[in-house]
């Protein structure tokens, strides 16, 4: 088989968060009792009219914004008419002549590098009922009927399957920092449309584009691609590409292939017309800039910040950056003074691990970055261990108690000079073949000698001041 360049352009759906629908008022929840949450909007019901979520509208700029994307002075909708059983309108709302953003980019990180996606458009609208197949018998759930969702479009801008999973994989998160979305693929939240074409290398034009409809899940997405570029580059091996037609497939997952459903030709007429029962309106220029004002830093910034400016490594960094709120709250303990990689350690290790334990959420963790810092500056002054902090972590996460509590109680530390010295004399006099052993080079007893002094007091002594005298003593020796 040669090797053809593919031509790849993703249209993607994802279901934005809001309380209620995009033009009615029931809740936008799919989790529950089928038909539960509906309107008589939801219905199409005569005499109903759409009134435009504004939650929606605002979150729809906020991710044209993110995209670098021009945004139009009105906000206008559109019918895009076809029958189905899931659309009891017999239309669906959606935004056709002025997308509510266009012509943006976005940078995503791929392999070590990153790369520039160009956006062609994105537009607001919303899901059409939910279809269950039965043996005997389909049923329709209405309460997707009308929960918002965003449509992004990107230009024909990737050339792999890798390319598209890190794009899909990196949108994904964008929507998680900008809270417009859970954009939980499990759930049915992202689905999309996948268009592939292959060309050779040098060729000036594209080549004939085959769309494959509404494919669910990442991996999904990423076979259909690969069988797609592999069936069009037999066929122009074959000297058949003439076959490759302008047409939508679906794909099969128990199969992994792509079957045709229709061809250009058969292509449905929309018949797009202005909404009529949604008046445009203006988007105004100071809303924008407070919507613009609660972007956060996104996740592609922070890697850059973290692993060059903070010099975390990659595994840590892409850890930390996987959930907004773990970055966030990091950055809170850098805020308070603790060293980057200090806090990197302690989230890592510790608060990950109590987190997957219990299921908690670090927003609610007792553990806040007050007391990380309280905690790690008790061990920089010598005052407790780290070990000693590590179930003084524990206590304060289970018990909900300061950590001042713990220092007093069960700490009587002997943080007195001269006692000290008594001790660890009283300890180097019993010790004299292990202080020749050491002075010929079996250095690790060093920590012997510590362990001797923790036995002697119960491990009550500050450790730092035990290493500082124990080395001035074993040097004097010397
Ligand atoms: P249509 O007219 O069929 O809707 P568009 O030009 O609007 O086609 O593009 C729809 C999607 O197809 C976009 O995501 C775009 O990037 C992608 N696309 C367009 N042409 C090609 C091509 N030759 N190969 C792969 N993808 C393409
Ligand atoms: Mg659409």
């Amino acid at each position: 088989m040669n090797n053809y360049k593919a031509v790849i352009g993703i249209e993607m759906h994802c279901e934005l968060k809001s309380n209620s629908k995009v033009f009615s008022a029931a809740r936008n929840s799919f989790e529950e009792l089928a038909n539960c949450n509906i309107q008589p909007l939801d219905m199409a019901f005569p005499g109903t009219l759409p009134v435009v979520n504004k939650k929606c509208v605002k979150d729809a700029i906020k991710i044209a914004k993110i995209l670098h994307c021009q945004i139009p002075e009105y906000m206008t909708f559109d019918r895009k008419n076809y029958y189905y059983p899931d659309l009891p309108k017999g239309y669906q709302i959606t935004q056709n002549t002025e997308p509510v953003g266009i012509n943006g980019y976005l940078e995503i990180p791929f392999k070590d590098k990153t790369i520039t996606c160009l956006i062609h458009d994105v537009h607001l609208e919303e899901d059409s009922a939910a279809l269950e197949h039965f043996f005997d018998a389909t049923l329709i759930n209405y309460n997707r009927a009308g929960v918002p969702l965003l449509e992004l479009v990107t230009e024909p801008c990737f050339h792999s399957a890798e390319e598209v999973l890190a794009f899909l994989e990196y949108i994904r998160l964008v929507y998680q920092y900008a809270d417009v979305s859970e954009a939980d693929t499990k759930k049915g939240q992202i689905r999309c449309d996948v268009n592939v074409s292959i060309m050779n290398e040098d060729a000036k034009e594209l080549g004939t584009k085959v769309e494959i409809k509404n494919v669910n899940g990442f991996a999904n997405i990423v076979d259909a691609i690969n069988y797609e570029i592999k069936r069009q580059s037999e066929l122009k091996d074959n000297g058949r590409y003439q076959e490759v037609e302008q047409e939508t497939r679906r794909f099969d997952e128990e199969t992994g292939q792509t079957f045709r459903m229709r061809s250009k030709v058969d292509a449905i007429d929309y018949k797009y017309f202005a909404e009529p029962n949604i008046p445009k309106f203006k988007i105004g220029e100071d809303w924008v800039k407070e919507i613009e004002k609660e972007i956060p830093t996104l996740p592609l910034e922070r890697k850059k910040l973290y692993t060059e400016k903070y010099q975390l490594s990659l595994t840590d960094t892409n850890i930390i950056i996987k959930d907004k709120a773990i970055a966030d709250y990091f950055e809170a303990c850098l805020k308070m003074g603790i060293k980057p990689k200090t806090a990197a350690n302690w989230l890592i290790t510790v608060i990950l691990g109590y987190l997957n334990k219990t299921d908690a959420k670090i927003s609610e963790i007792y553990m806040t970055p007050e007391r990380l810092k309280e905690l790690t500056d008790l061990i920089d002054k010598g005052v407790i261990s780290s070990k000693q902090a590590k179930e003084i972590f524990n206590h304060v996460l289970t018990e909900k108690k300061e950590i001042k509590e713990f220092i007093n109680s069960d700490n009587n530390q002997i943080s007195d000079k001269d006692e000290l010295t008594k001790i660890i004399d009283n300890i180097l006099n019993n010790n004299q073949s292990q202080i020749e052993e050491y002075h010929k080079g079996r250095t690790n007893l060093f920590d012997y000698f510590v362990g001797q002094v923790m036995k002697e007091t119960r491990g009550q002594a500050n450790p730092v001041l035990t290493k500082e005298i124990l080395t001035a003593k074993l040097q004097k020796d010397n």
